[in-house]
């Protein structure tokens, strides 16, 4: 079968780079179409930057088996490659017995999932790393830490084009339809709109991955999943934060609970929140700073009065809706859909930048589940 590039990746985020790296570092011919003016403008750019040490996902699942993998390729490449990031650790800190209880059971869960270096400590250990901190007991992670997310996408688009793939921006892929004879047909829209034929196709576009999955004829409707937006909300701190480490409250609901981080620059920030919503919407309510202050304070009492201002926003391309457990990554390759060729990333929320690089190495074993994936000129 002939087409015109061998491998189009769809999205420039940080795991489409990561992909689109891999597969030309295998040898392959890659082309990324990313619909945007430049890399990284979704949700790449709108998180928390936390390389997460992977504590807290079901035993056995993607998310754990990713994210922690996914954590040591993290600390070596950005080590090699000199990208800014730190180790600082984290505390996730209990404020009450019934908290403190629950420590125990994420501490199991850690474990589980290979994460053996959890310590407990007291509130008062706790309180003398982290003076300004109030709680009642606390769990340090020491292997979590931040990375500049823009540094790690350039680098890894600067490896995919040293190894011979090219990004093209303003290039939205529009529909598509699974050729009878193997691969795609394709339609991009933009500036230069176009049509083109590939032997593989990964869709790695983020918030909108199950949309154009179904705008590809030949995709089975029931291998792609409803998609559904959580929003979340950032509230950076006006001067300097008493902390050297991230502070986590224990979970409570959806996600992780308004958490403090640190940026490459020391800005720290809180959230994000959660806030299911019908359509991609950027926009931040200052109003929601009130439920911030009380969320922060129950763990750092003396936040000052208007100490808060508002942020960003960013949105968890979700496929469980609010009232259903939290879904796994999904990466949908011929087995899960039958078409050959074709892999399909779906859910791909947090930890998805900390598992960029054991995403990238899964979407690639998936393929080479699939022979007929490979160009057979
Ligand atoms: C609030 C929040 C906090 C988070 N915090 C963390 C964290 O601390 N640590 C962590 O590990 N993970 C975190 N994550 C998860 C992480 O940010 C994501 O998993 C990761 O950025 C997803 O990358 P992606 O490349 O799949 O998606 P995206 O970055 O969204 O990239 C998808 C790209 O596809 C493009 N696109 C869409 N449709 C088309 C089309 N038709 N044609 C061409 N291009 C298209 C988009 O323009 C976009 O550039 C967080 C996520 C959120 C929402």
């Amino acid at each position: 079968m002939s087409a015109d590039v061998d491998c189009v990746v769809i999205g420039a985020g940080v795991v489409g780079l990561a992909i689109a790296r891999a597969l030309a570092q295998s040898g392959r011919e890659v082309l990324v179409a990313e619909a945007t003016e430049a890399i990284g403008t979704g949700t790449s750019s709108r998180n928390s930057e936390v390389i997460h040490a992977g504590i807290y996902y079901p035993a056995g699942s993607l998310k754990a088996r990713l994210c922690v993998r996914g954590k040591h390729l993290l600390y070596a490449y950005c080590a090699e490659r000199g990208i800014p990031h730190k180790r600082l650790g984290k505390l996730i800190v209990a404020t009450s017995a019934e908290q403190a209880a629950q420590l125990e059971g994420i501490a199991q869960r850690a474990r589980a999932n290979g994460v053996d270096d959890l310590q407990f400590i007291s509130g008062e250990d706790a309180m003398r790393l982290e003076p300004a901190l109030r709680c009642t007991a606390a769990l340090v992670s020491p292997s979590t830490g931040i990375v500049d997310s823009h540094a790690l996408m350039l680098a890894y688009q600067g490896d995919a084009e040293n190894a011979g793939a090219q990004c093209v921006f303003h290039t939205p892929l529009v529909s598509g339809r699974v050729r009878p004879e193997g691969g795609f047909d394709l339609q991009f829209g933009g500036d230069d709109a176009m049509n083109l034929s590939c032997n593989v196709l990964i869709n790695s576009a983020g918030l909108q991955a199950p949309a154009l999955a179904r705008r590809i004829d030949g995709v089975p409707a029931a291998s792609i999943p409803t998609d559904y937006l959580c929003k979340g909300s950032y509230f950076t701190l006006s001067g300097r934060a008493p902390f050297s480490r991230l502070i986590y409250p224990v979970p409570q609901h959806a996600g992780l609970g308004v958490h403090l981080t640190l940026d490459m620059g020391g800005q720290a920030k809180f959230g994000p929140d959660t806030e299911w919503i019908g359509t991609e919407d950027y926009t931040l309510d200052p109003a929601r700073a009130e439920v911030f202050y009380a969320a922060v304070r129950s763990y750092w009492p003396a936040l000052p009065d208007d100490a808060l201002a508002p942020g960003y926003t960013g949105i968890r391309p979700k496929i469980s809706g609010p009232h259903e457990p939290a879904a796994d990554f999904v990466i949908a390759g011929p087995a899960a859909h039958g078409v050959p060729g074709l892999v399909n990333l779906f859910g791909i929320e947090s930890p998805g930048l900390t598992s960029s690089l054991a995403l990238a190495e899964e979407t690639l074993a998936r393929l080479a589940d699939d022979a007929s994936s490979h160009p057979s000129h």
